[in-house]
């Protein structure tokens, strides 16, 4: 009789029966796939047994690289291996009862821990997968431990349930990477983790916060129908280049907090790619819309002021002459886009001097006839005076400025009142 999980795992040396089911008799078990408690065996022998198996594939069969599988087996004690594997690793459905250590292990092909339950801490910090690393649907009882990794290729962690803490900080991933319905029941740690490849979170659901704090994202990262709450996952100190990668809609902005992002500076010029700053113009206006929804009036001031800095990027990359005169550089130039309210009172002055100055011109003999050229300067001063009749042109000119008072003095009282709310 051989082993059941042999046969369902496909084991090439199907091995001796040592348990046998109570209930079911055809169901028997050896030594590795035994439940714990059903080993009889010490902690000592079952680790020489297993790294027996590995040193037997790590020997190449006629030239030829075998592949290691420990799919299945019930590890019942701490296990700490090899340092090193030099062929794909098999330990789908593997459960290990107690710590599984593989910290600073360097994984050179396929490391594949497919459905596999950590009943225990899973260390796996500092450690190497040169290939596929297969976490799907894998089960972290404990806290999943993957901080400073290098994933060189893909990285799947679909469906795995993190039921501890999961630390993936200072991690670096090149390849693609998938969380892709994945449970996070406590805090996950992404902090300064650089993703090279693409991300996706689709469909995870996350019961406390995932901290990406300083991460880089490269690449695309998707986050879409997620189930937490808003603000879940901190993206404080993402940088401006990387942080539109994230793809965000109005449906999940509401997922993300942004805090001490670099793109709360001042958009600075120099950022020449045109879907960026369009990318980043839907940002700021995804988060003003955010700020409204919360009542957070300082917030709406700030990333008003940053949308309207990105859109006249976006201009001016486009029409390296014309942005000069179009009508958001006035904006920013008369008021700051309505929030810089000292610079419309200032340019609301300098259009009421300019016809007092002007009125005062033609008449360099020192003698200022000042009544009449204060007069004259109100015909210039909306609601002062009805236009005189007089040449054309002058008439023109009054009514030009007259006008472009009336809007600076809105936009003035439109900035103060910004002013008072925040
Ligand atoms: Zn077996």
């Amino acid at each position: 009789m051989t082993c059941c999980k042999c046969d369902k795992y496909g084991w090439d040396e199907p091995q001796q029966t040592v348990f046998r089911a109570p209930r079911g008799m055809q169901r028997e078990y050896c030594v590795f796939h035994a439940p714990s408690i059903c080993k009889e065996i010490s902690a000592l022998k079952f680790n020489e047994l297993v790294e027996g198996i590995i040193i037997k594939c790590s020997m190449k069969e006629n030239g030829y690289m075998q592949s290691c599988n420990l799919s299945g087996v019930v590890f019942p004690n701490n296990i700490s291996l090899f340092s090193q594997y030099d062929m794909p690793m098999y330990f789908d459905g593997a459960k290990f009862r107690m710590d599984a250590i593989f910290p600073n292990v360097q994984f050179k092909f396929v490391a594949s821990f497919n459905n596999a339950v950590f009943f225990e801490s899973a260390y796996f910090e500092c450690s190497r997968f040169d290939d596929f690393a297969d976490f799907s649907r894998a089960k972290f009882r404990k806290g999943a431990f993957f901080s400073k990794i290098l994933a060189s290729s893909l990285a799947v962690f679909d469906e795995a349930i993190f039921h501890g803490g999961a630390n993936f900080g200072e991690s670096s991933f090149h390849g693609n990477v998938y969380f892709c319905n994945a449970i996070f029941r406590q805090a996950g740690q992404f902090n300064s983790t650089t993703f090279t490849g693409p991300v996706n979170f689709d469909n995870a659901s996350i019961d406390n916060t995932l901290l990406f704090s300083s991460s880089k994202f490269f690449a695309g990262a998707s986050f879409d129908s997620l189930t937490c709450q808003s603000k879940a996952l901190d993206m404080s100190h993402v940088s401006t280049r990387t942080i539109t990668n994230i793809a965000l809609s109005k449906d999940n902005f509401d997922k993300f907090l942004f805090q001490n992002t670099d793109f709360e500076s001042k958009i600075k010029p120099g950022f020449k790619n045109c879907t960026f700053l369009e990318n980043i113009t839907e940002l700021f206006r995804l988060a003003k819309r955010d700020a409204a929804s919360e009542h957070d009036q300082p917030g709406v001031s700030l990333w008003h002021y940053q949308e309207k800095s990105a859109m006249l990027e976006l201009i001016r990359e486009r029409s390296p002459w014309l942005w000069h005169f179009h009508w958001l550089n006035l904006y920013r130039l008369s008021s700051g886009y309505g929030e810089r309210e000292n610079r419309a009172f200032i340019c609301l002055i300098i259009l009421v001097l300019i016809p007092l100055g002007l009125n005062a011109l033609p008449r360099p003999d020192l003698n200022f006839p000042y009544s009449e050229i204060v007069n004259s300067t109100l015909s210039y001063i909306p609601f002062t005076k009805d236009l005189p009749a007089q040449s054309g042109w002058l008439r023109l000119g009054q009514g030009v400025t007259q006008f472009l008072i009336t809007i600076q003095a809105t936009i003035f009282a439109f900035a103060l009142r910004n002013r008072f709310r925040r």
